[in-house]
């Protein structure tokens, strides 16, 4: 895990207001950030100049201690959580576990093994390897995304929007794992939402955006006493 400090970031689409307009917040090792406002404030924008999926118009955005400004999403070792999961279909949840390790061809096959079997029993899925996604509810599919995620070693989350197409009771469900397991593996998380409820409920700090522009950084608690 890292902390990611985020200095003076600007996003300039055309020649419009920007994107994101100055915006400086740091997520220390560990922490839960939320990045919450309403649709166009600039928050997709911001997660994206992280994962580094949208170049930065000028700022310095700093991983672990290191400018990465520059890198490739592949040379960032973040893992975006998406909406979808992003699952290979065809694949049971073992193959799916595994795939970043086969991909990256650094391990042997017994070395593999343990890792998937690690990440499985810190998920609670190790009853579910062999099932293919189709078969697993929303919230088991969610966590073999975050178990693609840990055996990597990523050194952050990146959510966004992640429970927007759930049913209510679902996303409640969700919430309360989501929250769980990011304290359980102590993993830094920076968590895209409109969702006022997921704001207060899930973060360590909320990151309030509005047009580009970053209006308040503050705990939950702090939200409600002053908002
Ligand atoms: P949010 O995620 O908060 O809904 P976005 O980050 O998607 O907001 O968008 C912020 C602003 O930037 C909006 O005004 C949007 O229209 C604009 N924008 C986003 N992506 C692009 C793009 N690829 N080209 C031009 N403008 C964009
Ligand atoms: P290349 O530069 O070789 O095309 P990249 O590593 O830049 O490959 O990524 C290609 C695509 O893979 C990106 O556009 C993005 O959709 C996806 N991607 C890669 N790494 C990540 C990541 N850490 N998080 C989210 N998406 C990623």
């Amino acid at each position: 895990m890292a902390a990611i400090h985020m200095k003076n970031i600007v996003k300039q689409y055309g020649d419009g207001f920007p994107a994101v307009n100055d915006i400086s917040i740091d997520v220390a090792d560990g922490e839960f950030m939320i990045l919450v406002g309403p649709s166009g404030c600039g928050k997709s924008t911001l997660l994206r100049m992280i994962v580094g999926l949208e170049d930065i118009t000028s700022g310095d955005m700093l991983i672990d201690g290191k400018r990465v400004n520059d890198l490739a999403p592949r040379d960032r070792n973040l893992a975006m959580v998406f909406q979808n999961y992003a699952l290979y279909p065809h694949l049971s949840v073992y193959e799916n576990i595994a795939f970043p390790l086969r991909l990256a061809r650094k391990l042997s096959e017994s070395e593999i093994d343990d890792k998937v079997h690690e990440a499985s029993r810190l998920l609670e899925l190790d009853e579910h390897l062999q099932r293919k996604p189709g078969n697993l509810s929303g919230g088991q599919r969610q966590r073999v995304a975050m178990g693609r995620a840990i055996v990597r070693q990523a050194d952050a989350f990146l959510f966004d929007e992640p429970l927007s197409n759930l049913d209510a009771k679902l996303r409640g469900q969700m919430r309360t794992e989501i929250s769980r397991l990011q304290k359980r593996l102590g993993i830094t998380t920076v968590y895209v939402t409109h969702d006022q409820t997921e704001a207060m409920t899930l973060g360590d700090r909320v990151a309030v955006l509005k047009r580009g522009l970053l209006q308040q950084l503050a705990t939950p608690r702090e939200l409600y006493t002053n908002p």
